[in-house]
């Protein structure tokens, strides 16, 4: 269980985004695509979801199925292209391990061309964690904008 100042910051995050109506979860809710549990006021994830838990579809999941995203990552360059299995698979273990901590942070779509790698989150949170993991693991050039205050972020990382 997540103490209550952990608690605190991850309601502060979340509430000024537009998919989070928090009037709309009867707690406890769990959602139909992902199962993801609202209860005590926070997105988490359960075992075993509460019995007669109310149906619905977090935001993160509408996030996904809009393809409304909080950050995208351009990675680029040469030794991209030479370590670009690696480079994916540091990539997906840290979604996963940051979707283990908070749950509504999902990477939404990865597209991979002869040169680079785009990725978009559903959150800004998530995409900064992924390029600066990329950057402490790789070293290169890492940059973060973001153009429109806080809640989204782009980040390039090449090398
Ligand atoms: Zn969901």
């Amino acid at each position: 269980m997540p103490n209550s100042k952990r608690k605190d910051r991850l309601i502060k995050e979340y509430i000024h985004d537009p998919y989070f109506t928090k009037e709309k979860y009867k707690e406890p809710a769990v959602c139909e695509k992902c199962e993801v549990v609202f209860v005590d006021g926070i997105f988490q994830w359960m075992e075993k979801t509460p019995p007669n838990a109310n149906k619905m579809i977090c935001p993160a999941c509408r996030r996904i199925e809009d393809k409304y995203e909080g950050g995208i990552v351009y990675l680029s360059g040469e030794f991209l292209k030479e370590h670009k299995e690696e480079i994916l698979n540091l990539i997906k273990n840290v979604a996963e391990e940051e979707m283990a901590y908070r749950p509504l942070e999902r990477i939404i779509d990865i597209k991979e061309d002869n040169d680079n790698i785009v990725i978009t989150t559903t959150y800004e949170h998530l995409a900064r964690r992924l390029g600066e993991a990329v950057h402490k693991a790789y070293k290169g050039s890492l940059k973060l904008e973001y153009p429109g205050g806080q809640k989204y972020i782009r980040v390039f990382w090449e090398r």
